[in-house]
């Protein structure tokens, strides 16, 4: 395994209910390291053109207008097998099926309202980083 990057994003639903620390530890305990971090509030077109590959989805309105109801924290986490240990670590998209321990199982309200994005691909990953932090070396 190489060293890796991912990005991370804690979505509104957490960043309104405090959560912030306690979702970084998670990132931390588990051996990886935030590079680089920002709060940010998206503006429909940011989230919009995040999301894109979801465009025709029946959801992405909403969320769309999910993404931009709160402050959002976008981060850069790096480390063995970044991408692949972030997704584990977040758990299913849908907290139900989340398993015991993961982010979403303890934290996420919703299916929509879940917590956090993590980059799902090795190449997703380079683009979102390049979204985000187009300065980040
Ligand atoms: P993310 O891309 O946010 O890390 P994911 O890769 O687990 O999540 P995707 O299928 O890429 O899941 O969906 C992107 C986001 O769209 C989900 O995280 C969730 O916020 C929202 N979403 C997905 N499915 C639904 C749905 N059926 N209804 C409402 N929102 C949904
Ligand atoms: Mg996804």
């Amino acid at each position: 395994m190489t060293k890796q990057r991912t990005l991370s994003i804690i979505k509104p639903d957490a960043t309104t209910r405090n959560l912030v620390g306690k979702i970084l530890s998670h990132f931390e305990d588990s051996g990886l390291t935030i590079v680089a971090a920002k709060m940010v509030t998206l503006t429909p077109e940011q989230a919009g053109g995040f999301y894109a590959v979801h465009k025709e989805r029946p959801f992405f309105g909403e969320l769309v207008d999910y993404m931009c109801s709160g402050r959002v924290l976008v981060s850069v986490l790096e480390g063995e097998d970044a991408v692949n240990l972030n997704r584990k670590l977040m758990g299913a998209t849908d907290p139900k099926k989340a398993d015991p321990g993961t982010i979403r199982n303890l934290y996420a309200e919703s299916i929509a309202a879940n917590a956090v994005h993590g980059s799902d691909s090795a190449e997703n990953a380079a683009t979102e980083i390049k979204f985000f932090f187009p300065e980040l070396k």
